[in-house]
């Protein structure tokens, strides 16, 4: 059969709705050929990977173009030829969350939040996974003993108060385990945060059945809040289906945010971040990160210069409202936290006549703000140095005092 006759008799299965035969027919690396006319790249790629297992479901395949290299869902798909090498300044675990882990499957960066790795499995084993050492690999599995012994640990420090779960993805447990997850951190007094990260929402949307949402809503009450952090990368993975599924859980009283990265020959555009990001709101998607990618092995063809986040948010910044911007961050590597990085828009401060001086991401003109009166923080601004100052004194006489 043809790649597309191949497609067209996947996709028009009777079951093609149904999370679980979704889930049952995930394709996986010998089945690539036949829904994508694949290059010798790709090829070479597929079996020389030094990344996750290969995986999809036939929904996201759907979204994909079989014959376009460079179509993004297909490079979330497919492998790149980056992912046979694994370069000086890479590493398994850049954030060092091993390193930082308390007990199995718990992470500790913070002193009041933690990361929980409910689950090595996803619905898509999306080729940029930072995770990559972990998710995918069926020996990663959390057992019910190891997630007690994180529960123990959360009963046992009450200065933690927000639980991310994530890992691979939490809703790829079954209804019972989700459960049995959310009824512990809800029986934890100290615990009044969870954070549910899944990418169901862009993978397998018909995941978020009636069933999910009782039990989310079920948690969701005075001991505990419920939010929801997805991963959306590009327009193309925001569908009808997509919207339904946020819809139910936002019915379910979880407000949803997005955490995107940017990826090279993906996303790595202002037009593209910003055309995501107006889709997303009016799927009633608030933006929450933009990440800078971490430094994991394989991942050079999806690395992008720093300097490229920064040229997407003074894009996007006027284009659209600061509910569709996201905080541009970096995950510092060796488990340093996470910093967020924005444009220089703040340019300092001129002592002697006490003004702050700001660039206008608007319009690219210069701006003042007088610090306030009896202030005693002068010092601690950094000085606008004078050559600049001449500049915008100048600026100032033409553009807005003359
Ligand atoms: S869904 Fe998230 S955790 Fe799973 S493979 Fe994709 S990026 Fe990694």
């Amino acid at each position: 059969m043809s790649i597309l006759e191949n497609r067209e008799k996947l996709f028009s299965n009777p079951n093609f709705l149904d999370w679980k035969f979704q889930l049952q027919n995930r394709i996986r690396a010998n089945d690539l050929e036949k829904f994508f006319n694949l290059s010798e790249n790709e090829k070479i790629a597929i079996k020389n990977s030094i990344r996750l297992n290969i995986g999809s479901t036939p929904y996201y395949l759907s979204l994909s173009d079989p014959f376009d290299e460079h179509c993004p869902i297909r490079k979330t798909i497919v492998p790149n030829i980056g992912e046979t090498i694994f370069s000086k300044e890479e590493s398994k675990d850049p954030l060092h969350e091993e390193r930082l882990s308390v007990v199995k499957g718990l992470t500790r960066m913070y002193d009041d939040r933690v990361l929980l790795f409910s689950n090595q499995d996803c619905s898509v084993f999306c080729r940029h996974c930072m995770r990559g050492r972990k998710v995918s690999y069926n020996d990663q599995r959390m057992e019910t003993n190891d997630l007690e012994n994180v529960f123990d640990y959360l009963k046992q420090h009450p200065e933690i108060s927000d639980v991310v779960i994530s890992g691979g993805d939490p809703l790829n447990l079954s209804d019972s385990k989700f459960e049995f997850i959310l009824k512990n951190l809800n029986e934890i007094e100290s615990v009044k945060i969870c954070r549910i990260g899944t990418r169901n929402l862009v993978t397998l949307p018909m995941r978020i059945t009636d069933e999910v949402c009782r039990i989310i809503e079920k948690y969701n009450n005075n001991n505990l809040s419920i939010f929801c952090n997805t991963h959306f990368n590009h327009e193309k993975e925001c569908t009808e289906l997509s919207k339904k599924a946020i819809l139910k859980l936002i019915k379910a009283g979880v407000s949803v945010g997005n955490q995107t990265v940017i990826l090279k020959g993906i996303n790595d555009s202002g037009e593209k971040m910003l055309s995501l990001h107006k889709k997303l709101l009016e799927q009633r998607v608030r933006a929450y990160y933009m990440y800078d990618p971490e430094l994991i092995p394989g991942s050079k063809d999806f690395r992008v210069p720093l300097a490229k986040g920064f040229e997407i948010i003074e894009y996007m910044r006027g284009k659209i409202s600061g509910m569709g911007i996201p905080h541009f961050v970096n995950d510092l590597p060796g488990g340093g936290g996470k910093i967020t990085l924005t444009p220089e828009w703040y340019l300092g401060f001129h002592r002697e006549t006490r003004s702050h001086v700001f660039l206008s991401a608007l319009r690219g003109t210069y701006h003042l703000s007088p610090e306030v009166e009896g202030s005693e923080y002068d010092l601690k601004y950094k000085e606008i140095p004078n050559s600049l100052w001449e500049k915008i004194r100048l600026n100032f006489k033409t553009a807005h005092v003359a």
